[in-house]
């Protein structure tokens, strides 16, 4: 009997193992010409994920959370104003993150599983000079996705630089970062991107790279400095490598994999496949009479998806059925309701014959913890919703 699980938690996911074989390939010189190719092609590659043709990409040693501390730390100067959109825990870590750099941070949190109301963005951005605002383009601690446009838009429109934390949305979700005018989009490998922990990347805009070199006073961090990362930027893609800090070089190779399929697939496509398997998955949790956090399927995330348990399941003993029945998923994270809800991944790689047999081992679950449902109610909501066409 194998006693492998699949993972379906919102990150890490399960990553293909094309990547795997790459980073277990041996490891060469950071300055080895196979290498500085790899390299210099997946900075070109991240343009075309983000749609960020004139973007500077950046490809650090880290996790999300120092993606947005390389926001943070080279685009805020003590004093400046910070407008931070939040639809749970992460937006609540960017307001933290940027009173770190001196930001004066104004936090506009919206009700637990709604989405931004981008009316009281625009009257807040009226009444506030701000240099910068963000939003999280999926919070994985609701499943609450957001509309990136307007943020964009009003960032052009007030003159403030826009920030999106796309951890838990690039290359799952719809992105167009140039064509909507966002400043600085920042992921992390082991998400949509389907690389295992390790990789921070991030596009910045000419705007922000132009606000980053207009600053008045150095940057309060030095390793996530832009200054010290733009000539190894520049210099790989120029294909002459330059050296500030070791790169992860296994990790960028199993980049590089993982960058080209995501493009041979085609954005569009993966953004559909996205959608048709959040939709049905969705359908199946909802035959089995959950409801979820989000408050509206409008605006829940297609990466994940975060069920309520209902009435008498003890979450913890829900997941260990989950995991004896050989599908490991995540419980809540938002602290309000932590014990309340749990959260299922389905992003990158994810295939139609993992999302059925998530739903079949979820209805396991519910069975074992005393849930009364009509037993193949979830796996026939979700084969009718895959059977229908888009
Ligand atoms: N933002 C979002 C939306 C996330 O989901 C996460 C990770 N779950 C982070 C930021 C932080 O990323 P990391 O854990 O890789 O530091």
């Amino acid at each position: 009997m194998k006693d492998r699980k699949l993972l379906m938690i919102p990150g890490p996911i399960e990553f293909e193992p094309e990547v795997l074989a790459a980073i277990g390939e041996p490891t060469t010189s950071h300055v080895d010409p196979e290498f500085i190719e790899t390299f210099g092609r997946a900075i070109e590659l991240i343009r075309k994920v983000w749609m960020a043709p004139n973007g500077q990409p950046f490809i650090l040693a880290g996790s999300g959370t120092l993606a947005m501390d390389a926001a943070g730390a080279n685009l805020i100067e003590p004093g400046d104003r910070a407008l931070v959109l939040s639809t749970g825990l992460f937006g609540e870590r960017f307001a933290e993150l940027l009173s770190r750099y001196g930001a004066d941070v104004t936090l506009l949190p919206f009700p637990l599983g709604e989405t931004v109301d981008y009316g009281r963005v625009k009257e807040a951005l009226a009444s506030g000079d701000y240099k910068l605002m963000t939003a999280t383009h999926v919070d994985t601690s609701t499943g609450v996705r957001v509309d990136p446009k307007p943020l964009g838009r009003l960032g052009r429109e007030y003159g403030v630089l826009t920030v999106l934390d796309g951890v838990c949305s690039v290359a799952g979700e719809e992105l167009r970062q140039e064509e909507w005018g966002i400043d600085v989009v920042l992921t992390a490998s082991q998400k949509a991107i389907g690389v295992p922990p390790g990789l921070a990347l991030l596009v910045a805009s000419e705007r922000a790279i132009a606000a980053f070199e207009g600053r008045k006073q150095p940057v309060g961090s030095y390793y996530v400095d832009w200054g010290s990362w733009l000539p190894i930027m520049r210099g790989y893609e120029a294909r002459h490598p330059a050296y500030f800090a070791t790169p992860p070089v296994n990790l960028i190779c199993g980049l590089g994999v993982s960058l080209n399929r995501i493009i041979a697939e085609g954005l569009d496509r993966r953004i559909a496949r996205h959608r048709r398997l959040a939709r049905a998955f969705r359908a199946g949790i909802s035959a089995l009479g959950l409801s979820q956090v989000p408050t509206d399927s409008a605006h829940a995330a297609n990466t994940l998806t975060a069920p309520r348990y209902p009435d008498g399941v003890s979450g913890v003993e829900f997941l260990g059925h989950v995991r004896d029945a050989g599908v490991i998923l995540a419980g809540g994270l938002h602290p309000e309701i932590a014990s309340e809800y749990f959260r299922i991944g389905h992003m990158g790689a994810v295939t139609e014959g993992e999302i059925l047999t998530t739903i079949g081992a979820v209805e396991t679950g519910l069975r074992r913890s005393g849930h009364r449902f009509v037993p193949g109610a979830g796996v026939k909501a979700v084969q009718e919703a895959l059977s229908d066409p888009d």
